[in-house]
């Protein structure tokens, strides 16, 4: 079947679903382990479904017009996804993000017009740094679009009409637990909620970064899990407004090591190379199929991004 594409925004999901045979029979493993690949979106990650899905509602509500600003706030990805729909259908992009992001996902933003407000990453140390960015992001850009991934609703409900709805189709009903991370909560709130609503024994866990990979005054520059944050031990009003608390059966932490050890791993057993928020959550899927309770289950890891967004970072420092 041949078919030519007429745009940027229909090439973004139905990412495939691949399962982790060689992986799982090295660990000796009772449950399937079933990978979502969302690199293989246009711009390379999950956000690209986010940036469609809040443009288009925008436009289709008269909200934006071609040669307006598009203005967020983001750890990358989601830049990336705005800036290439945006080049697409011929808008313009501010963003705003911390300083510790890796060095390709800039490189991206440049190369695809974006115009960069850099924030220092301590300032997100402070309990009202959502409230106080948002407030500053409104102020500097009055005349923008604010598409406001962490609490556009347009965010978890792309997730609940698009990523939930495929992994129902693709596993045919038979996913019995689903794993993410949490950056603005949209993708584990919405594949949470359509999977929920299907099954409703269904098992949705976080995977969330440990303490010891988090900035601190006195180290405000760890070694971080680029997209993803901890949920657990956090006020509800620290939280971005698009995480729904009560979607996670249960919260996983695990550190940074783990989670570029396992995307390694993932490459080097399946050919695989994803970031490593993706290695997060497949350490935490690998744990959760070791389970003797979980023998024969289907477990769905959603992989966010592709490795090489985090080339000239420690995720592939230690291979030679
Ligand atoms: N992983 C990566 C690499 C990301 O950029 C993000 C989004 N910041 C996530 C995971 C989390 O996705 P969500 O915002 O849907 O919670």
């Amino acid at each position: 079947m041949t078919r030519i594409y007429n745009s940027f925004s229909e090439l973004i999901g139905n990412t495939p679903l691949l399962e982790l045979h060689n992986y799982r029979r090295k660990r000796r493993l009772d449950a399937r382990i079933l990978a979502k690949v969302e690199y293989f979106n246009p711009a390379g990650s999950v956000k690209d479904r986010i940036a469609w899905g809040i443009i288009k509602e925008a436009e289709d509500a008269g909200k934006i017009r071609p040669g307006d600003l598009l203005v967020d706030v983001t750890s990358g990805n989601t830049g990336i996804g705005l800036a290439a729909v945006a080049a697409s259908r011929g808008y313009r992009t501010k963003f705003y993000l911390s300083d510790n992001i890796s060095e390709d996902k800039v490189k991206l933003l440049r190369l695809f017009g974006a115009e960069l407000v850099i924030v220092k990453n301590e300032f997100f140390l402070d309990p009202e740094a959502l409230d106080k960015i948002t407030a500053r992001v409104r102020d500097e850009n009055p005349t923008a679009f604010f598409t406001d991934q962490l609490a556009n609703p347009v965010n978890p409900r792309t997730h609940f009409e698009t990523t939930g709805p495929e992994i129902w189709r693709d596993t045919e009903g038979t996913v019995d637990i689903f794993v993410g991370g949490v950056g603005t909560g949209g993708t584990i709130s919405g594949v949470g909620k359509f999977l929920r609503s299907k099954k409703p024994d269904i098992k949705i866990i976080i995977a969330e970064p440990a303490l010891e990979s988090l900035p601190t005054e006195e180290n405000p520059y760890p070694d971080e899990i680029d997209g993803v944050h901890k949920v657990s031990e956090v006020p509800a009003e620290q939280l971005p407004r698009n995480f729904d608390t009560t979607i996670a059966d249960e919260v996983i932490s695990l550190n940074t090591a783990d989670a570029r050890a396992t995307a390694r791993a993932l490459a080097a057993e399946e050919g695989i190379f994803a970031g490593t928020s993706s290695g997060a959550v497949l350490w935490v899927a690998t744990q959760l199929a070791a389970r003797p309770e979980n023998a024969g289950k289907v477990i769905v890891a959603v992989l966010p991004d592709t490795g090489e967004r985090y080339l000239s970072t420690a995720a592939t420092g230690e291979i030679s």
